[in-house]
């Protein structure tokens, strides 16, 4: 029988890439939707490409399917094209296996990676048909939930999300699933829904707590109005990664995605303390997988998916204790003739790491990458980011040795505390970079060395020890973008810089409060979707948004808090406490630098979850 489509050949003959829209990839899972219990749509808000690369949403449309009461199926954001012909046609927003209107779920669950997809996850909602204020949503309709790093300060999101759940999916989604069906038997309303879930850990219901604010704009009060709701809410993790679930047959897209690889997680959080890194902070504790059971996911991934690629994910993969096994083993298994090949993002560049990416890449070497963030040592030290300018030159020597001429660096423009001499710093480290390479023998040098400097700007963000401090005007931004950009030696060095505006918005909602929400739907009115992407952004859209909903979007971004404000996510409990946070931040202007958990516990709190890295000798 042939499979139902939502769209008629004639519309998808006429948008981009219509196999985005089909829901036929290798390993995709149909069921019975007559036979399930609970239909669960599971939304990336951006574009296919995109949100099937990502490895979060493929453990979750895994773990949910697990459930043979559960049909998980999903959705991502039509592009432009589809867009159009939707709205003029009046085509409902569908989810791609079954292909039925995400009306017809019990969930819609929202993904929520970056700050600006919020406009496409109100565009979601929009085309689904639904209202996007949670409050003027029928009974009838899904109930709208999210999680993902973002939502670590849900307020923004809080006027348009039914409950968020705070922490990791597979901790806290099997016993919302669960009272639902008990509550869907019942047939109990929405609104009693969501006071049952008052009494799960993890869960926040917008709904069932008030803010008010002072006369200067800070938050004067965050208090619940339901006797159930917690004043705190506390981060669900899985603390036995060896033995989660982990889905051994993706889904195979037909169409070239973002990444087309497999993916072994090696572990989740961070050990190193990076004060600007939120991943780092609300990940806590490191959490590490068996190296067998990492060999035997490989083996298994590969041999399910056909892919050409394996890479090893992780926020550090270097600190990975069993990552030399494992990339031995990899190597070995795959490497060579069998044509696999593995790829290791975020790895320190030392002797270790470059003696394995010399076995992994042989011959045709790419890039070598460093993220040194500041072109300081005293700056490094205020980041706490643990790399000296000697751990720099020697990796770029030694890479150079080993045959790569590419080198890219990362830094950021307006950490606290920066100077004009910082910046400076930054091009002196590419230009001493590139006399590196001139220092290898004559007949060694082959090609003249490619260093690229890339600059992003310092976004604040929650649950970091930068969570109080000021963040660079615009106007300083462009100054000290330009100012570097003078000072970059363009002979051998390329310098790439990223876009202002878009920083200084991230920078708004990552520490907004509820009163966002309405800037975020203003600016949807006006048309603002796919933020994220450069042809579609428009400043305008936002600006206008601020002017007419008056609010300032300085007051988020230039302001550095005290001590004793509410901040908007303070009800939220990560493990990491907020004394450390600021003991880190009074740190970062002493510039001492905070050890990793490896070479000594600081009590940052993450211990309270009572395992992982915490509990190692
Ligand atoms: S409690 Fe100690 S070891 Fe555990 S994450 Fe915090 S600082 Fe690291």
């Amino acid at each position: 029988m042939d499979k139902k489509l939502q769209l008629t050949d004639d519309i998808l003959l006429s948008v981009e890439k219509p196999a985005r829209y089909l829901g036929n990839e290798i390993n995709v899972i149909h069921k019975d939707t007559s036979a399930m219990a609970i239909r669960f749509a599971l939304c990336f808000p951006d574009v296919y490409e995109i949100g099937m690369s990502h490895v979060g949403l493929a453990i979750l449309y895994d773990f949910l399917n697990r459930r043979e009461d559960t049909y998980c199926e999903r959705v991502f954001s039509p592009w432009s094209d589809l867009e159009a012909i939707m709205r003029e046609k009046g085509l409902p927003l569908f989810a791609l296996e079954s292909q039925d209107p995400v009306k017809d779920f019990d969930f819609l669950g929202f993904t929520v990676q970056y700050e600006m997809s919020y406009t496409n996850i109100l565009n979601t909602l929009d085309l689904a048909g639904m209202a996007v204020y949670s409050k003027d949503r029928k009974e009838e309709d899904p109930i709208v939930c999210a999680g993902g790093p973002c939502t670590y300060n849900p307020e923004p999101l809080a006027d348009f999300i039914d409950f968020f759940y705070i922490g990791e999916g597979e901790a806290t989604l099997p016993v919302i699933l669960e009272l639902y069906k008990a509550h869907k038997a019942q047939e109990g309303t929405k609104d009693d829904f969501l006071v049952k879930l008052l009494d799960i850990d993890g869960i926040y219901v917008p709904k069932f707590y008030d803010v008010t604010y002072k006369d200067n704009g800070e938050i004067e009060a965050f208090t619940p109005n339901h006797p159930h709701a917690k004043p705190s809410i506390k981060k669900q993790v899985v603390m036995n990664m060896t033995d989660a679930p982990y889905p051994s047959k993706p889904l195979v897209p037909l169409i070239q995605t973002v990444h087309d690889r497999v993916v072994l997680e090696l572990f989740r959080g961070c050990s190193r303390g990076c004060r600007f890194c939120q991943a780092g902070m609300i990940y806590r504790p490191v959490r590490e997988k068996d190296v067998d059971v990492l060999k035997k996911q490989a083996k298994e991934l590969i041999q399910n998916t056909g892919h050409h690629e394996i890479s090893l994910i992780s926020l550090s993969s270097s600190d990975y204790s069993g990552l030399q096994e494992l990339t031995e083993y990899l190597i070995d298994e795959f490497g060579n003739d069998k044509h696999v090949n593995l790829s290791l993002p975020s790895l320190r560049i030392d002797q270790f790491s470059l003696d394995i990416m010399n076995k992994v890449q042989g011959v045709r070497k790419s890039s070598i990458t460093f993220a040194p963030e500041a072109g300081s040592q005293r700056l490094r030290d205020v980041i706490n980011k643990g790399l000296t300018e000697e751990d720099i030159l020697n990796g770029a020597g030694e890479a150079f040795q080993g045959g790569w001429t590419r080198v890219k660096l990362y830094f950021m423009l307006g950490l606290p505390t920066e100077t004009f001499d910082d910046i400076d710093a930054i091009a002196k480290l590419g230009q001493d970079i590139v006399e590196e390479y001139y220092k290898l023998p004559k007949e060694v040098r082959k090609r003249r060395p490619q260093i690229v400097l890339s600059t992003s700007f310092f976004v604040p963000k929650a649950f970091t020890p930068f969570q109080w401090s000021p963040q660079n005007p615009y106007e300083t931004f462009m100054e000290k973008q330009d100012h570097l950009n003078k000072k970059v030696n363009k002979k051998n060095i390329k310098y790439n810089c990223h876009d202002a505006k878009t920083s200084m918005l991230e920078g708004v909602i990552a520490r907004g409060d509820r009163r966002i929400g309405q800037v975020i739907y203003a600016a949807w009115k006006n048309g603002a979707t796919f933020d994220a992407w450069s042809e579609f952004f428009r400043f305008s859209h936002w600006d206008d948004a601020f002017n007419r909903t008056g609010i300032d979007p300085l007051f988020y971004t230039v302001r550095e808090r005290n001590y004793e404000e509410i901040l908007p996510w303070d009800f939220i409990d990560v493990g990491v406490t907020k004394a450390f946070l600021y003991q880190e931040l009074q740190r970062a202007n002493e510039g001492k630098v905070t050890p990793n958990c490896m070479d000594g516990c600081m009590n940052c709190g993450a211990k309270g979850f009572g395992g992982g890295i915490c509990y190692v000798d």
